[in-house]
């Protein structure tokens, strides 16, 4: 009521006051930090390593 420009969420990645442009981040440099962040957790994909590779195994 106070603040109507300013209601949105602090920057999730450093706490600032986040900005219209890079909502929900305060910054271009915090967006592109999260964003890789969230590329470099879902690149490793866990269940890669399921793979059955005993096959000249058989002792
Ligand atoms: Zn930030």
């Amino acid at each position: 009521m106070t603040t109507p420009e300013t209601s949105a969420k602090p920057c999730p990645q450093c706490g600032k006051p986040a900005v219209t442009e890079f909502r929900p981040f305060c910054s271009a440099r915090c967006k592109k930090v999260d964003l890789g962040k969230w590329f470099n957790e879902s690149y490793v994909i866990p269940g890669d390593e399921n793979v059955p590779a005993n096959d000249e195994n058989d002792d």
